[in-house]
């Protein structure tokens, strides 16, 4: 079986062993996956992990209950049974594993398997490209989730990318007052054809949002963040990375801001925004590439600016 495999950096091994299903899980056939900056920031040694990695993916099960049907699958597998599982946590389960990212295969390979219980279904009205889009779209969600917005609200997304495409077209649907500073033509294209607002850093004033976003997926987005935000205001974190950030914590003392993280949302939810057509996920995909081109998918998602590269198989 063809897989990518982080072991101290990136390589395409050609003779993995087929992955055989737990009587809990299914073997999922692999359609396509994305990449996201986690990936990349696995590659540089987040979270230590090693083996195969990919979170985004559509696929056919080819056992158990689902067996024929074009599925997508939740990432966190939990154990049903710690205090944080029975809390209605599953995400924050104890015991977890996570496709791709902590103690578990990912997708970047030909074959997969996974807890049926994670697996969704799909309706044929949503494309395998759009498909991909469904684990990031209930990241983006899960900010809905963490933090009340209301339609007053003055919203400030940082970090225009792949991610941050999606969270501004979910906060858009809200009827907030959203504005994206943005720093690249493309994703400014993009956001102006959906009717965003789109600013240059140096256009939005210190201190203005009610809320800001930060989507960039670095250490620096979050001192760019607190100069924005008003005092008693909210700033909602979406990127994990592999340094640590240097913060200014006197000023959220001051200020009196609340810090918000926000990590993995509901499948249900996404699938069905991605049905009625509001959100524009093919716009964002840049390139294709097949399994024995990983390496090179990989080194152009790394490329600043990079949107949505997909694996296919
Ligand atoms: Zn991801
Ligand atoms: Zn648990």
């Amino acid at each position: 079986v063809k897989a990518l495999v982080v072991d101290g950096g990136l390589s395409l091994v050609t003779e993995h062993p087929l992955p055989v299903p737990d009587a809990d899980q299914t073997l999922l056939k692999i359609r396509k996956a994305g990449i996201c900056n986690t990936d990349l920031e696995i590659v540089a040694g987040y979270g230590g992990f090693t083996g195969i990695p990919g979170h985004e993916f559509v696929a056919d099960a080819l056992t158990g209950p689902l067996s024929g049907q074009r599925v997508v699958g939740e990432i966190n597998v939990a154990c049903s049974a710690c205090d944080f599982c029975l809390r209605g946590l599953p995400t924050h389960c104890r015991n977890r594993t996570t496709v791709g990212i902590r103690d578990h295969p990912g997708a970047f390979a030909e074959y997969l398997a996974l807890a049926t219980s994670n697996l969704h279904p799909l309706p044929d009205s949503i494309s395998d490209d759009a498909a991909v889009f469904v684990e990031p779209l209930a990241a983006a969600l899960q900010v809905l989730e963490m933090v009340h917005i209301s339609p007053g609200s003055i919203v400030v997304l940082i970090g225009a990318g792949k991610l941050g495409l999606l969270v501004a077209q979910v906060i858009h649907l809200t009827g907030a007052h959203l504005k994206v500073i943005v720093r690249r033509s493309k994703p400014a294209q993009l956001l102006q054809t959906w009717g965003i607002q789109t600013f240059e850093r140096d256009m939005v004033e210190a201190q203005s949002a009610d809320i800001v976003i930060d989507c960039t997926g670095t250490q620096d987005g979050f001192a760019d963040a607190l100069a924005l935000v008003k005092p008693r205001g909210t700033i909602v974190l979406k990127s994990t990375y592999v340094g640590l950030a240097q913060v200014n914590m006197s000023k959220l003392v001051v200020d009196e801001i609340t810090v918000v993280g926000s990590r993995c949302g509901r499948f249900a939810s996404a699938i069905r925004l991605l049905e009625s057509g509001l959100i524009d996920t093919e716009s964002l995909i840049e390139g294709r590439f097949s399994i024995e081109e990983g390496l090179l998918a990989f080194e152009r998602a790394a490329q600043p600016g990079a949107l949505k590269y997909l694996l296919e198989f």
